[in-house]
């Protein structure tokens, strides 16, 4: 089989011919029809995770069929469409795992960083980590869901998010994009922050009634316009600094949830956080209870992501234009 590998940080990717492997126990060999280029793909390239292993086979936002099962498997089936997100396994035991919240487990394994992901044919998971695709998602679309969309819906869940409320995105990439839309179909007023002009049609498109342009203004000052801040703030762009100018534009006990990781820290004076009743605060990915929902919601709200179909071969360049921030939308690579 075609797998793409990185063999050590700061290298490239390379794509190497593998046996296709066998499923053990508890295991399933999934045949990988899609799989989303993520921009913790970029952070594996990088070197960045302290926990990331090496030689691996990135990719967390995997769609396709079981193709086959390991021993002791009694769910999913062959030919059952399934997906793999960020969470490959957890310890199952610790109290974080057994209060639901397996994805904050410090157990954890993580697919395409600590165990070999998507950019590949076949590959291995854990029968029970498996999330079950609803009909009406295909691959492709099904792909992003896994992890940009999983972090941005559960993301506005965590924040508090109650309807009709005002939500800024920081940021219209993969997550951001799929951010104002969750958020419209949730039924917010949307807005959309970003440092790139010509996004704005998008931004409109999508369904933003604001647009802000940080290279013309502030965004906390734009955001004090808007009737007087947002309640929730969606940051998916990785940088701490737009964060950081961004959360004076919260309205009194509004929240600022941060998706993307970026390098630095995110800034605030004690009394804006104190004085407003604001709150800061990151999510990561989400747990198996969050992906099903994540893609109940999205097939039933019509949350489709924008995609740009890739071959496997392609995949160190969707990451390099992804590196110098001109990749736009989400980039799948197709492997059937
Ligand atoms: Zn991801
Ligand atoms: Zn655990």
């Amino acid at each position: 089989m075609k797998t793409a590998v990185v063999q050590k940080p700061q290298s490239s990717i390379v794509i190497e011919d593998r046996p296709i492997p066998e499923p053990k126990s508890g295991e399933v060999l999934i045949r990988v029809h899609a799989c989303g280029v993520c921009h913790s793909d970029l952070d594996v390239l990088l070197g960045l995770f302290p926990f990331g292993k090496y030689p691996i086979v990135p990719g967390h936002e995997v769609a396709g069929v079981v193709e086959k099962i390991g021993p002791n498997v009694n769910w999913p089936a062959v030919g059952d469409r399934v997906g793999m997100a960020w969470l490959f396994s957890s310890c199952g035991h610790c109290k974080l795992c057994t209060q639901g919240d397996e994805v904050l487990c410090p157990f954890l394994e993580v697919t395409g960083v600590t165990k070999d992901g998507g950019y590949q044919e076949y590959m291995i998971a854990p029968a029970a980590y498996a999330a079950p695709i609803p009909d009406g998602l295909d691959f492709a679309e099904a792909g992003p869901l896994m992890c940009a969309g999983l972090t941005v819906f559960n993301g506005m869940r965590n924040a508090g998010y109650r309807v009709g409320q005002k939500v800024a995105v920081i940021g219209l990439g993969g997550l951001g994009h799929l951010a104002v839309l969750y958020a419209k179909a949730m039924g917010a007023r949307v807005a959309v922050i970003s440092n790139t002009p010509d996004k704005e049609a998008e931004a409109r498109e999508l369904g933003a009634e604001h647009f802000i342009n940080t290279q013309s203004r502030k965004a906390a000052d734009a955001l004090k316009d808007w009737d007087g801040g947002a309640d929730v703030i969606v940051a998916t762009a990785p940088s701490t600094e737009a964060v950081t100018d961004a959360f004076s534009g919260l309205a009194p006990d509004g929240t600022l949830v941060l998706l993307g990781i970026g390098p630095g820290e995110v800034k605030t004076s004690a009394l804006n956080l104190v004085g407003g009743r604001r709150h800061l605060m990151g999510s990561p990915s989400g747990s198996r209870k969050d992906i099903r929902a994540t893609l109940d919601f999205s097939v039933h709200n019509h949350v489709v992501p924008r995609i740009t179909k890739v071959p496997l071969e392609d995949a160190g360049k969707m990451l390099e234009l992804m590196h110098a921030g001109k990749l736009r939308g989400r980039a799948v690579l197709m492997l059937r």
